[in-house]
């Protein structure tokens, strides 16, 4: 059995292929399963009763199921689903003024050993599949009635060391014909896997990368994010070079101020030296304390004067403003949380 949500558009064609039937049915299956909603092939009805029959007996509809759900009081709403082999994953849910926007998790835990994160307090336990992925966006829209217009890829895990069930991901809730969430409403955030940049570079769709920075030196980063042992500053930006020579695209950087750690006008001017030159955009989330860490977040004198020395240097910055924190929507919190306080 083939689950039906791990299917891009090329990947039904195949099977229609592989079955004798006409590939003009891969979209007709998209648009019953992702614009009606409907999850059974018995209600598609412009397909043949021997097709739907057969599609029937190969491939299958799964589910997530909710465990428990927190709304704070700025509206974000997070969810823990269980997984078919009932592992634990979260999804937040938060509104914007201009639409609603899901964080997805990529993967069970995470093997990154970022010092700061929640996430790395589980290692990783297996990949997500694409299935699980879009059923979170699946299950979002119908939990809450809404309709999803932009996905970060910014939850539990790292999507680069995931990155074909990801790539997939993106390609099924793009489709015109189906979820129609546009490219440039997509954002995938990664630690800084440089091999895996060079060939996002080469993506066909016009996807937002977001890279977590949090340092601007090597010895700071390296001892933050274990990542950056293997990929230094230098080759990372590199890669980011060669990543605006082949799409144009600003890639937004992502800081998060730690108090005392990466939050005074030192690590401020080291930042703007090594934008220099990048088309970046420098997202500063003041730092979500995990009990489970010594580190504080970033004082509120701290955080403006880190934003305004950037600005005075000129680079492109917002400072931004949480959603979620009173529920603990920072990665990898719920989940640990639930892990921890026994289920
Ligand atoms: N692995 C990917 C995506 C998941 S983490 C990545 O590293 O980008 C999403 C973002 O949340 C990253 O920028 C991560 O560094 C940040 N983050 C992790 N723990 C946090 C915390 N406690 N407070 C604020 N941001 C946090």
């Amino acid at each position: 059995m083939l689950e039906i949500y791990n299917l891009t558009e090329e990947d039904l064609i195949n099977y229609f292929i592989s079955i004798n039937e006409k590939p003009f049915r891969a979209r007709q299956i998209i648009s019953w399963i992702y614009r009606q909603k409907v999850k059974d092939f018995a209600l598609m009805t412009d397909i043949k009763k021997e097709v739907r029959d057969k599609l029937n007996n190969d491939l299958r509809f799964s589910d997530l199921s909710l465990v428990t759900k927190n709304v704070s009081n700025d509206g974000t709403i997070k969810f823990l689903f269980k997984l078919n082999d009932d592992n634990l994953i979260e999804t937040v849910l938060m509104s914007q003024e201009y639409g609603y926007s899901v964080c997805v998790t990529s993967q069970v835990g995470c093997n990154m050993g970022c010092a700061f994160c929640a996430s790395g307090l589980k290692k990783k336990k297996r990949d997500l599949e694409t299935f699980e992925m879009v059923l979170q966006i699946l299950k979002v829209e119908e939990l809450a009635n809404i309709k999803v217009s932009h996905v970060v890829v910014m939850g539990i895990g790292e999507p680069f060391d995931n990155y074909l069930n990801v790539t997939n991901f993106l390609k099924i809730i793009n489709h015109p014909l189906g979820l129609e969430i546009g490219q440039r409403h997509l954002t995938v955030s990664t630690c800084g896997l440089v091999p895996k940049i060079y060939e996002f570079a080469v993506f066909p769709l016009q996807v937002n990368l977001a890279i977590s920075l949090h340092a601007p030196n090597d010895e700071l980063r390296s001892s933050l994010m274990p990542i950056n042992k293997k990929y230094p500053l230098n080759e990372l930006f590199k890669a980011l070079n060669y990543y605006y020579s082949k799409t144009n695209r600003r890639i937004t950087i992502e800081y998060i101020l730690i108090n005392d750690v990466n939050d005074t006008i030192k690590e401020a001017l080291e930042l703007a030296n090594l934008l220099k030159g990048l088309n970046a955009y420098v997202n500063l989330i003041p730092y979500n304390e995990v009990l489970e860490n010594p580190f504080n977040r970033s004082k509120k004198e701290h955080q403006r004067l880190f934003y305004d020395t950037l600005k005075k240097k000129g680079i492109n910055v917002t400072l931004r403003k949480e959603q979620g924190s009173d529920i603990s929507a920072a990665c990898g919190q719920l989940r640990s949380k639930f892990l921890d306080n026994g289920r």
